[in-house]
């Protein structure tokens, strides 16, 4: 068996991981660099983006960007698996994008969603077999929704790929479980190590964190939170918090469908996924989606207003125009707090990621900061290598300090250093 990083042995995101043996090939993630990075020119790696790719298909641990984002840029027939409710999650986004202003970006987002017709799904647990290898998916939290670690085995190895996860999510609960059943025996981890150079840092978790948003609902009446409309578990946390203090909760057709999506596949297994989307129960907490007509902005008018200003509202909003109208107006009111629910290095103007359409949108407000990160902090990281014991080693990816694996992590396994591109022989 043969290892190797093609991208991502020292950069968070754009990571690119190739697992082969006896001719056979899985590859796990191609998504795009994170904006601001130094852009490194990819050369053709075979049995993705050319050559033979009769023994190779790709899996994909999560939809954001930087681990999917470059599935156009593989040979047309190559097969690729992603989690069954990301994919459906990923194409109503993906669609959305087809509608932006940027013609040429939108002939991109054209492109990936018609490739998405041809993407095969998965379920947790379910072996997919490509030739000697096989590939077992395995759910973690993190903010993407249905997102996965894979063990990959052959030849008598098996190697466990983290992709992006947490131990401080509403679904944490389940990740030491999982891995004491399923990934046991492991000879390597590929781990992320996104958080890794914050070691002093306490990390909120999500329950934490709805638990301030839920007091800041019950002192403020009009609530606008800007979040990301695919950070799912936190859109649903912040539907709990609205109906707990008994506030409408708010959302644009776009942002609904994608909830629609969720609750449908998951409500079943857990009523966290349950939303009462016609409010016939309750007359309390009621869910309205704002319907756009046209390119007019959202307002409310009459009975609307009236129900919505008795009661106040958590109402999820996007930077674009739509909003604005409705955050201009009751931004001047004492009673309405405006949230900033996203990593803040998208508003730092020093960081190479900064959004200038983000900052302006929200400059003219008093914004509070409320997030917490999608990435496992060290203590998370220590305690699943001390639990999965790789045998031979932990590979970082996916961190922009993989040295500091060896100042934190040396005791619980040999740190084993790859240069992107390099190959690493299985033993
Ligand atoms: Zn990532
Ligand atoms: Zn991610």
């Amino acid at each position: 068996m043969k290892l190797t990083i093609h991208s991502g042995t020292n950069q968070i995101g754009g990571c690119i991981t190739e697992i082969e043996s006896g001719g056979y090939k899985v590859f796990i993630d191609f998504g795009e660099q994170l904006p601001g990075t130094e852009v490194k020119e990819l050369s053709l790696i075979v049995g993705l983006t050319g050559g033979d790719i009769s023994k190779s298909a790709l899996f994909i641990t999560h939809y954001h960007g930087d681990h999917i984002g470059k599935i156009c840029d593989t040979v047309a027939d190559l097969p690729i698996y992603v989690g069954k409710t990301a994919l459906d999650i990923f194409k109503c986004l993906e669609t959305r994008l087809t509608h932006i202003p940027d013609r040429k970006e939108a002939e991109k987002h054209k492109r990936i969603v018609e490739r998405i017709e041809t993407i095969n799904t998965f379920e947790p647990l379910q072996k997919i077999i490509i030739g000697k290898i096989t590939v077992t998916p395995l759910l973690v939290d993190h903010s993407a929704f249905d997102a996965y670690m894979f063990v990959i085995e052959a030849d008598n190895k098996r190697i466990l790929h983290t992709g992006d996860f947490r131990g401080h999510g509403f679904r944490s609960k389940g990740l030491m479980p999982t891995l004491k059943a399923y990934a046991r025996n492991i000879d390597y981890i590929i781990s992320e190590g996104t958080n890794i150079q914050r070691t002093n840092d306490k990390i909120k978790t999500e329950n934490e964190l709805q638990r301030d948003f839920i007091s800041y609902f019950r002192k403020y009446k009009y609530n606008f939170v800007l979040a990301s409309s695919t950070n799912i578990d936190r859109l649903f946390a912040l539907y709990h918090a609205a109906k707990k203090t008994s506030r409408c909760f708010v959302c644009d057709s776009y942002q609904a469908k994608i909830l629609k999506i969720v609750s449908k596949n998951h409500k079943q297994y857990t009523k966290f996924y349950d939303i009462d989307f016609n409010q016939t129960k309750s007359p309390v907490g009621r869910f309205f989606e704002l319907k756009r007509q046209g390119q007019n902005p959202f307002s409310f008018d009459g009975k609307l207003k009236l129900y919505l200003e008795r009661h106040g509202f958590c109402m999820l909003i996007r930077s674009n125009e739509a909003f604005k109208p409705l955050l201009e107006e009751y931004s001047k009111l004492n009673d309405t707090k405006i949230y900033y629910s996203m990593w803040d290095g998208y508003l730092d103007k020093n960081k190479p990621a900064f959004n200038e359409i983000l900052y302006n949108f929200l400059e003219p407000y008093n914004v509070k900061n409320m997030h917490t990160s999608g990435h496992a902090d060290s203590k998370t990281l220590k305690a699943i290598f001390e639990t999965v014991k790789p045998k031979s080693g932990i590979i970082p990816i996916h961190t922009e300090a993989p040295e500091k694996f060896e100042e934190l992590f040396h005791q619980q396994a040999s740190i084993i250093f790859l240069r992107d591109g390099e190959v690493f022989d299985v033993k």
